[in-house]
């Protein structure tokens, strides 16, 4: 008797004790890639902000119409570096720290935007429904660019879960029940339970190339935006992630 009650706390210390130290060290992990984070986004920001004023020095030289085209793609093509690097600093600090009307139609249509050259280049064609009325315009409150970015890491998930066949990437947005729904869906490689069980934990990847940090960034914003996110997935089939986040106003045009 005595043997087993000993036993049996020695055996939850020992449990205690590892989940602890499991615990610790995703910790040390995560703080580790968050300083990296920072510190490469900082160190390529001032090289991309030199290399756009000159730039801008360039294009006042230049006369001829095509030269002053190429110029502006550049300018453009260095802004969009700069704003990618921005994204990443998120990840450094998720927190949300603004707080905005954001109008989710808008920040829809501009996501759309941004990825639409991956799905063309991918053989995916985005379909946007906007059920209800088309001018009724959903306001929610939170960071407009950190909600742009998590619209833009599930899309592009979406997309890239297309790769090999290509489909169509469905974003539905809709009111239900006090809040505003957003449904992203795609008909890709879908997950496992398995997977779908570690969608958000840091480096959690299936790609080559994957950085495992698009989802987990996603899910604290919308966190910290009051929202949440729910996935259904069939492999094989395709996935789809709902958004939900809290109506701030509806605005009638
Ligand atoms: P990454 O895209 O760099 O791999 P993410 O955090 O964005 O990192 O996604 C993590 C993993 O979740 C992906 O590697 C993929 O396995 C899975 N996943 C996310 N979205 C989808 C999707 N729409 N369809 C299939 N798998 C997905
Ligand atoms: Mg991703």
């Amino acid at each position: 008797m005595f043997g087993i009650i000993i036993s049996t706390i020695l055996w939850e210390g020992i449990r205690t004790y590892s989940s602890i130290l499991q615990n610790l060290i995703k910790s040390e992990k995560l703080q580790m890639v968050s300083h990296l984070a920072a510190s490469i986004s900082h160190e390529v920001r001032n090289p991309l902000t030199v290399s756009r004023g000159f730039m801008q020095l360039i294009s006042a030289e230049i006369s001829t119409e095509k030269g002053k085209e190429f110029v502006s793609i550049a300018l453009k093509e260095l802004d969009r570096a700069t704003d990618i690097i921005n994204d990443y600093l998120t990840f450094a600090k998720p927190a949300i720290e603004k707080n905005e009307k954001i109008n989710i139609n808008e920040e829809i249509l501009q996501a759309i935007n941004v990825i639409s050259p991956l799905a063309t280049m991918n053989g995916v064609e985005i379909e946007q429904i906007i059920k209800d009325s088309e001018q009724k315009q959903y306001m929610t409150n939170g960071e407009r660019k950190k909600f742009q970015q998590c619209l833009i890491n599930i899309m592009k998930n979406g997309i890239e879960a297309m790769k090999s066949k290509g489909g169509k990437l469905q974003i539905h947005l809709y009111s239900s029940q006090g809040t505003v729904k957003i449904d992203i869906s795609d008909q890709g490689v879908g997950m496992s339970q398995e997977q779908i069980n570690r969608l958000g934990q840091p480096y959690f990847t299936t790609k080559e190339k994957g950085t495992g940090l698009g989802m987990m960034v996603s899910y604290s914003i919308i966190k910290g935006m009051n929202g949440t996110i729910h996935v259904s997935s069939e492999p094989r089939k395709g996935t789809s992630f709902s958004l939900a986040l809290p109506v701030f106003l509806l605005q009638k045009d």
